[in-house]
């Protein structure tokens, strides 16, 4: 059962009360200090916003799904009034004057922010350790990173430290980390969701997404945020969205899913094995399974690294000290000023990807770089939407590894960016994928697995998820270090 549907539950026939729940989860945070999962905790407002629950319950208020629910918001999403930072020094101390969207939406459902979660800075990252503030560790296993770059939320998620987290994903940010923590992450389509107060890293790949335990969970916040928003232009109006609507139990009988022959490619055996052994499961429930080839695969990791940093870098040049955030002591005049600024401001990584991308953005190279990774973006996004005329879904891994060992990747930019290999082209091509988990490695840390649909596809992915997690719930291993219900 979901954990939104049980405090939901809970709440409604007064077992508990909004306002010992969530000092439950305050206590909890407070004894998992170590895992470093948040930035900042709010737990003033969330004890308001409980009160304001409870008093709606004893008014007899029928509440909605999401009233009273605690949860939790990656630290690039802007919560006016709280401070938030992208884990970066540059926005230290920066308190947004407005709500993202997607905050917006959730408080009007009644939700409760516990707080902000770590992230690597500006969300580049694969490991929630390029972050200001430290790195976040794996709650299954203390010396492993959880994954990033939404890595705060998927080990507050994962430890019980929240009921959900709201993510962003650019290139794999929600499902890697879901992936290293054994819970649920989707990525939206590109213009499901606003991008209204996410904080931008690379706008054309950014998505607003979920990290839950449950398909289902994920399925009840999604459908909040998803809403229309004439705020940012690449939003989608649910009259040209298409896409089917699915039911979250729906029968799978006869759905045609497909393996990506390039998936597999050098896989750890480990990884491959517990893929294969869904899609065999898959089979079990009576999905037919097929294998595609995409030969564009190989190619979506350098048009994400060439695109992602050029857009930052055209991103990033708002931080100059002047309007908000931290700005340097001493300076000889403005020019001086906004480079000590930034010097002093961004972390190793924000720097690189800076430089990167003003690199194949400079007019020597813009050809042999950034126009031939948007001619490449659009030619992988044809080989994915001729799949979808013969799939309904694809089964690929999440991620060519579990969890690393903290600092192992520390002296090798290349390695990390390697990683990322299996997540990217969905954002290349803006399609939903939904990460889930199937299996364990030698260790016992959690093996993912995503869905990945055809544009505006999240009710059949969440179908398609929750079906496998009902039939097959060894997967999702419980760890017993937070709020239980
Ligand atoms: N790891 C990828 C990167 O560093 C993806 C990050 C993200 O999705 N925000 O760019």
């Amino acid at each position: 059962m979901s954990i939104i549907k049980k405090i939901n539950a809970a709440l409604k026939s007064r077992d508990i009360s909004c306002a010992e729940l969530v000092g439950k989860y305050l206590d909890a945070i407070e004894q998992n200090q170590d895992l470093n999962a948040y930035i900042t905790v709010t737990a003033e407002q969330a004890k308001a916003a409980a009160d304001a629950t409870d008093k709606r319950i004893a008014a007899g208020e029928d509440i909605s799904l999401l009233d009273g629910v605690p949860m939790s918001i990656k630290d690039n999403i802007t919560t006016k009034g709280i401070q938030t930072t992208c884990a970066s020094r540059i926005l230290e101390g920066h308190v947004p004057i407005y709500d993202a969207f997607v905050w917006r939406r959730l408080k009007e459902k009644g939700a409760v922010l516990l707080g902000k979660t770590n992230l690597d800075e500006f969300g580049m990252g694969s490991g929630t350790e390029n972050s200001c503030f430290g790195p976040t560790l794996n709650p299954h296993n203390k010396a492993h990173v959880p994954g990033g770059s939404s890595g705060g939320a998927a080990a507050a998620v994962a430890a019980g430290l929240c009921a959900y987290g709201l993510g962003t994903d650019t290139g794999g940010s929600i499902r890697q980390p879901a992936s290293f923590c054994g819970i649920v992450g989707i990525k939206p389509t590109y213009g499901a969701v606003s991008r209204f107060g996410a904080i931008a890293y690379a706008s054309s790949f950014d998505q607003i997404g979920v990290l839950a335990p449950s398909a289902e969970d994920a399925a009840v916040v999604f459908d909040t945020i998803s809403a229309y928003d004439e705020a940012d232009s690449t939003c989608v109006e649910p009259g040209l969205r298409g896409g089917r609507a699915v039911k979250i139990d729906a029968e799978i009988k006869g759905r045609r899913i497909a393996l990506i022959k390039e998936c597999f490619n050098g896989l750890p055996e480990d990884i491959s094995s517990a893929v294969m052994s869904a899609a065999k499961d898959y089979e079990k429930l009576g999905a037919e399974i097929i294998e595609v080839s995409v030969p564009g695969m190989t190619y979506a990791l350098p048009v994400y690294y060439i695109l992602a940093c050029a857009e930052a870098s055209s991103n990033l040049g708002r931080y100059d000290g002047i309007r908000y955030g931290h700005r340097t002591d001493s300076y000889l005049n403005i020019n001086d000023m906004i480079m000590k600024t930034r010097t002093e401001g961004f972390g190793d990584e924000v720097k690189r990807r800076i430089m990167l991308g003003t690199y194949v953005l400079s007019s020597g190279y813009y050809d042999a770089y950034y126009k031939k990774a948007q001619n490449l973006r659009a030619e992988i996004t044809d080989e994915f939407k001729k799949i979808f005329e013969a799939a309904d879904v694809v089964l690929a891994p999440t991620a060519p590894s579990t969890a690393m060992k903290i600092g192992s990747r520390d002296d090798d930019p290349v390695k990390a960016y390697l990683g990322d290999i299996l997540t990217v082209p969905v954002n290349v091509c803006g399609l939903p994928a939904i990460n889930l988990p199937c299996g364990a490695d030698a260790r016992g840390l959690p093996i993912g697995m995503q869905l990945i649909g055809d544009k505006f596809c999240e009710s059949l992915l969440f179908n398609m998820a929750h079906v496998f997690e009902t039939a097959c719930p060894q997967y999702s291993k419980r760890l017993h270090m937070g709020v239980e219900l």
